[in-house]
């Protein structure tokens, strides 16, 4: 098998739509095995009929003793892509303490457990490269209504630094991915949950990237490609946006 990720074994949280189902595509049409996640086993199934070096597990990432039955079960790890996230729409005062648990357990408490759990086997190969999303909506810009996800995806970078600095040299590396508004499932849900008129509010999200168009999962797929290829292989603890020029 040629391809950037030959012989290599990935693993995709959240694969079964949008940018992870993206990923998780580019991933196996570049040569790597991908064990593909979700907690909606369905929409695995679908992904897995689209390409033979699919493996699909069904996982909920904020289930610690399953990520570990699950990372204990597979042989390798060779990449890790972190994509599992949840938007919780709202200020601070919108935000009740179970939201921010919520937001906290998906977005962040996931990669916690997860880099936990594949690290030991990196470190024994000595190589290893972790990929996580974060986003815009970070310590990179604040966005109105978006405190219990800005803060989270703030950690994720702070994670994703600091588990570079650790075993920089060691043959690990973690990057992380932050992207602009991209045109996906969890998308169109939160336009529908905003009720009243759809159109404005595509619009409304669209006018706001400066590019004048939402961004697509195969153009983030792309990037998590190359950090997580050997083509990034002097690449580590570095904060990636790709957001049509919205923070710019
Ligand atoms: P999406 O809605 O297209 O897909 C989300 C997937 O996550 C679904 O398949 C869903 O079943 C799965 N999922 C939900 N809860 C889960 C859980 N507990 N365990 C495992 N899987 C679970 O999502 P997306 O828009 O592609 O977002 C993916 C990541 O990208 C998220 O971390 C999100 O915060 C981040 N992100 C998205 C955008 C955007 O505009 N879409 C922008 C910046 C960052």
């Amino acid at each position: 098998m040629s391809g950037r990720l030959a012989g290599k074994y990935a693993l995709v949280t959240a694969a079964g739509a949008g940018i992870g189902r993206a990923t998780a595509l580019a991933f196996a049409h570049a040569g790597a095995t991908v064990f593909a996640t979700d907690i909606d086993a369905g929409s695995l199934s679908t992904l897995a009929a689209e390409h033979d070096a699919i493996v699909p597990h069904a996982l909920d990432v904020t289930d610690p003793a399953a990520i570990d039955a699950l990372v204990g079960s597979l042989d390798r790890v060779d990449v890790l892509f972190n994509c599992a996230g949840y938007v919780h729409a709202g200020t601070i005062l919108d935000t009740d303490a179970a939201s921010w648990r919520r937001s906290f357990s998906i977005n962040v408490d996931s990669m916690f457990h997860l880099c936990r759990a594949v690290l030991p086997g990196m470190l024994q190969r000595g190589a290893g490269s972790i990929v996580n999303m974060s986003s815009v909506a970070s310590s990179i810009k604040g966005v109105p209504n978006r405190f219990a996800y800005g803060t989270t995806k703030a950690a994720v970078i702070g994670l994703t630094r600091s588990i570079a600095a650790d075993y920089v040299a060691r043959g690990i590396r973690c990057n992380a991915i932050c992207p602009g508004t991209v045109k996906t499932p969890s998308l169109a849900e939160r336009v529908r949950a905003l009720g009243g008129d759809e159109e404005a509010a595509w619009q409304g999200f669209t006018s706001r990237q400066p590019m004048g168009r939402l961004g697509d999962p195969t153009e983030i797929a792309a990037l998590a490609l190359y950090l997580a290829s050997d083509e990034s292989s002097f690449t580590t603890g570095t904060i990636h946006v790709v957001d049509g020029g919205w923070s710019n």
